[in-house]
């Protein structure tokens, strides 16, 4: 049976142990040791990244979530209300993305271990560097893992809603060169990089730009001076689809934009487009989902799956031949201060996998 205080306690150990980007250190340490302690052989890398292996009986099959969490994120004080939600005390986020995942992993590593069930192989890999670029997980030693099929415990909404599709992204960065001048006493010598850039963003297609794609320009900097024709502006933007095509069209359409506008007043340009992640899909006829499906209904609900916008350490394992979906732990409002989550949320996550790791041997 799950613990609901064990639960809750080990939660609330995770998100006071602080872990920025970068810094996971510690908190790797605490779920290494608390894995050690089931009996999982564990190992850690440089990174901090924490692989824990369990035998059993079967196929092997690979629980993830990521240690790190978003700012502001140093000395999270939790609160537990009386029905059970965990909140900060507003000055921080939670961190519930993603340690309510790693605190419902553990919980279920628990249970599967301390009531001695018939289990498959367990493999759990907590990742680092996830939120700025899936860092963690692109440079794990993949020789390592031995599953083919994962859940990564990473997802918000409903327990009962599974993400099986997740887009590729496109990372733009743009740097265009102006000329610099006197802005009261000769303008005309000087190209207005600033202007240059506002008119190919004016074109570019920005926003929701059909079902499957987005884009967006994040962050403008540039200038010095109200009177200095500014020389030097950067952009950074991304592009996301589910479909490779669109990725690319749109992506081609941003940058076109960018020389266009930048020919036209002859200014420069640097442009770089970094491929962040690729897409992935899972077939609902995939053993996987149907696994996950399964698992779900001896619980007494009905498993949704469902295609997201976001880009997770899911993508990375798909793209390296580990069949993943999403799983969420009811975490809700994710990387503001308004984060939440409940236990009873992450009890249900919890069960899930213990029914995953249970079922259909
Ligand atoms: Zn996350």
């Amino acid at each position: 049976m799950i613990n609901q205080d064990r639960l809750l306690n080990t939660f609330l150990d995770l998100v006071k142990i602080d872990s920025p980007f970068g810094e996971e250190g510690e908190v790797a340490r605490y779920a290494a040791g608390r894995l050690r302690g089931l009996g999982f052989e564990v190992h850690t890398d440089k990174m901090h990244n924490v692989y824990g292996y369990l035998p059993g009986v079967g196929e092997p099959i690979l629980l993830n979530a990521h240690l790190d969490g978003v700012d502001p994120c140093r000395g999270i004080k939790p609160q537990v209300s009386a029905d059970g939600v965990i909140r900060s005390d507003g000055n921080t986020i939670l961190g519930a993305d993603d340690r309510s995942g790693v605190a419902a992993i553990l919980e279920a590593a628990h249970v599967v271990t301390g009531e001695k069930l018939d289990h498959l192989p367990i493999e759990i890999v907590f990742t680092v560097r996830e939120e700025r670029g899936l860092h963690g997980a692109k440079s794990l030693d993949y020789a390592r893992i031995r599953a083919k099929q994962a859940l990564a415990v990473d997802g918000g909404g409903p327990n009962n809603i599974f993400v099986i599709a997740a887009p590729s992204q496109n990372g733009i960065q743009a740097a265009i060169f102006g000329k610099a001048a006197h802005a009261g006493a000769a303008p005309e010598a000087g190209i207005n990089a600033i202007r240059v850039v506002s008119e190919a963003i004016a074109q570019m297609p920005l926003g929701r730009l059909d079902d499957e794609t987005t884009s967006n320009i994040g962050v403008i900097r540039g200038g010095t001076a109200s009177n200095i024709v500014p020389d030097r502006v950067e952009i950074t933007g991304e592009v996301r689809s589910h479909s490779e095509r669109k990725l690319q069209q749109y992506t081609k359409q941003i940058i076109d934009e960018i020389e266009h506008a930048a020919a036209a007043a002859k200014a420069q340009t640097d442009i770089q487009v970094t491929r962040s992640y690729p897409a992935f899909r899972l077939r609902k006829s995939s053993t996987l989902v149907k696994r996950v499906a399964a698992a779900t209904k001896a619980l007494g609900e009905e498993a949704e799956f469902v295609v997201a916008g976001g880009g997770s350490d899911a993508n990375i394992f798909n793209a390296h031949g580990i069949q993943t979906l999403i799983v969420s732990t009811g975490m809700m409002n994710v990387h503001t201060t308004e984060e939440y989550v409940s236990v009873a949320d992450m009890m249900r996550c919890a069960d899930i996998l213990i029914s995953v790791l249970t079922n259909g041997l």
